[in-house]
């Protein structure tokens, strides 16, 4: 195998390896060093596709309980095959990651298993799972080692009863009751996994609010419908500790500002408070790499380090830890490293939460505009004035346009409802051209699509929605 590479990629999660990729198709000679034995990160094999595969067979499940009856399929009570959906959602696992294989061989990468250590500046040492080192060397380094679950002080993660995302993607059958620790993204889909399947869900949150950091109308909307679901809030609330030594886990929940505690028994624990950047055994410190106190690795707008010839993407540096903002940070760089104007658009980042029903948005929420002083208008239109929904019985949730007052610019888009994940699409490409809401409100849009509630809101900017 060769030792000497235009690029060496350290971590094949979303962001490593699609920067690969990309430097391959741009001609360079690259190797991926990944210590995991499959390609693809945390989002292939300990993320986003088993979530979004458990998320997926836990709403058909649902919705063979409730929902089929409504539409004349009877098919009597639906029964639970944990293992086999398991099965289901290692199975696409598995496809996903031998892809990454598969698009590593056709670009001519050559892959490396082992924990890569920059020893020093163009220079990887790959120690491998049997004990034996190699070192190659690259013009360039990319740094895309990802993130790892954050951790509570004093509670110690077993992946049986005190689980992380990662267990929670497994467990063996399905807990009759489930804390959940952390009600953003991860809390509140693995929440509603099993939820759907049958467990009683209790989500503790530290703040007073749902999701941080999405647009609070929002937010107040989707806690009223997850709670209609059956799952229950303890916001402004904080776990104080936790017992293991009983058949339940008992864990004690007291108000965030002070009080008087309550105990909860719960069969399973899941914490979900955050992920925190992995860089542990890359030798950051050795090589000199500067890193921030959340231990992000710090980068320019170029992802180049304070080392030269060190680069970082993804979970590792700053920003919202998403793949496909991984995924764009690799092709910048990639593009970059080849002499082209590689670019991330930071304002134009999708976000989405894949319960039901969806939340996706993308730009600026209502906060985050007051607190900027941007004068704006907002164009909402709910689903139950949308023909499609009405005619499904999906009727939950509204999209919002938040358009600049004088330039009518779109500045944020937020949308709950069925679909929504593919919808905000449509809503990244008007913003990544500059669209005005009234471009939105002026294209036309296929009738019955559930889009078309995106362009009655583009059309409330301006008070003129039709079907309200
Ligand atoms: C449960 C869950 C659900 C999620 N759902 C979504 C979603 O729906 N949509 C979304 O956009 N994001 C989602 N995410 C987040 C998403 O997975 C991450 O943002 C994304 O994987 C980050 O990509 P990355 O390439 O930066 O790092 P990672 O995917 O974390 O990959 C890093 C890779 O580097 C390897 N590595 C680390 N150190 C070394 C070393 N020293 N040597 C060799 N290899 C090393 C690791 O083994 C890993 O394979 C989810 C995350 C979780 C946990």
């Amino acid at each position: 195998m060769q030792m000497s590479y235009d690029l060496i990629v350290i971590g094949s999660g979303p962001g490593g390896y699609v920067c690969a990729i990309r430097a391959a198709q741009l001609g360079m000679k690259v190797a991926v060093v990944e210590k995991d034995d499959t390609f693809g990160g945390t989002c292939l094999n300990i993320g986003c596709i088993p979530s979004k595969a458990l998320l997926h067979a836990s709403e058909l499940y649902d919705e063979a309980g409730h929902m089929l009856d409504k539409m004349g399929i009877n098919v009597g009570a639906p029964k639970l095959d944990l293992r086999a959906m398991m099965k289901f959602k290692d199975a696409g696992v598995d496809g996903n990651v031998k892809g990454v294989a598969f698009l590593f061989k056709k670009n001519k990468i050559d892959t490396m298993h082992g924990i890569g250590r920059i020893v020093a500046p163009g220079k990887v040492e790959i120690k491998t799972a049997n004990g034996k080192t190699e070192t190659i060397e690259g013009k360039a380094i990319v740094i895309a080692t990802g993130s790892d679950v954050a951790r509570l002080p004093g509670i110690d993660i077993d992946e049986q009863r005190i689980v992380s995302s990662t267990g929670a993607l497994v467990l063996a059958k399905v807990p009759e009751r489930l804390l959940v620790i952390g009600a953003g993204v991860i809390g509140l889909e693995l929440g509603s996994v099993w939820r759907r399947l049958g467990s009683e869900v209790i989500v503790v949150e530290w703040l007073d609010r749902i999701l941080p950091g999405i647009d609070n109308e929002v937010c107040r909307q989707v806690q009223r419908i997850f709670e209609r679901q059956g799952m229950k809030f303890k916001l402004s609330s904080k776990v104080a500790g936790i017992e293991t030594g009983g058949k339940k886990v008992k864990v004690t929940v007291e108000p965030a500002a002070g009080g008087t505690p309550e105990s909860i028994e719960s069969d399973v624990v899941l914490v979900a408070i955050g992920r925190v950047p992995f860089t542990e055994g890359l030798g950051l410190e050795t090589a000199g790499v500067k890193m921030d106190n959340k231990r992000r690795i710090i980068v320019d707008a170029r992802f180049a380090t304070n080392v030269p010839g060190i680069y970082a993407i993804g979970d590792v540096i700053a920003g919202p830890m998403l793949a496909h903002k991984a995924m764009d940070e690799g092709t910048a760089v990639a593009e970059l490293l080849a002499g082209q104007a590689g670019h991330v658009n930071y304002d134009v980042i999708p976000n989405v939460v894949y319960t039901y029903p969806e939340i996706a948005s993308v730009g600026k929420s209502e906060e985050e505009l007051k607190e900027a002083g941007i004068a704006y208008k907002v164009g909402k239109f709910p689903f139950t004035a949308n023909g499609r929904a009405k005619a499904n019985l999906q009727t939950d949730g509204f999209v919002k346009i938040l358009a600049d007052a004088k330039t009518d610019r779109v500045l944020g888009v937020h949308i709950v409802g069925a679909d929504a994940g593919n919808m905000i699409a449509e809503a990244a490409v008007a913003m990544e051209f500059g669209a005005a809401s009234e471009d939105i409100a002026r294209t036309c849009h296929p009738h019955p699509t559930f889009t078309e509630a995106v362009k009655e809101a583009a059309l409330a900017v301006d008070k003129r929605a039709i079907h309200m």
